[in-house]
């Protein structure tokens, strides 16, 4: 493993770092996968461990010294043991294709910024910034 992982501390729960994938004096992207190993079945409630395959979702971080952020996320798609249905892991700090807490800073900037200064500032485009404040 790199030694510059244990550089990067996201202070996200129950997410693990694997690697940094960029990180310059703009951008970092960071691989993550979530640490929950055990997960229940939407279909019929058991509880599964197996991880039937992988699948990669960008996912916007707030910033990380000053640097716009983005977690590659190993999102797990499982299989049931019990009804032998395919679920794709969710996790409580991602909601959709942001942090909860990204969200959260979006929304805290729109209230004091125009949509303009929140687009500017985070890169995002408008639409997403909206449809958070509508909601
Ligand atoms: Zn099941």
């Amino acid at each position: 493993m790199p030694s510059d992982v244990m550089r990067v501390r996201l202070h996200l729960r129950q997410i693990r770092v694997l690697e940094v994938v960029e990180d310059t004096s703009a951008v970092l992207r960071v691989r993550v996968e979530s640490s929950q190993t055990q997960l229940q079945c939407p279909h019929c409630g058991f509880k599964c461990h197996k991880v039937h395959d992988t699948r990669e979702r960008q996912v916007r971080d707030a910033e990380v010294s000053g640097r716009r952020t983005t977690l590659v996320w190993m999102r797990h798609r499982f299989s049931c043991g019990n009804c032998s249905e395919r679920f794709l892991e969710d996790h409580d700090s991602f909601d959709g294709k942001l942090t909860r807490r990204m969200a959260h800073r979006l929304v805290a900037d729109a209230q004091v910024m125009s949509t303009r200064a929140v687009v500017r500032r985070h890169g995002m485009h408008w639409t997403v910034i909206m449809t958070l404040v509508r909601a």
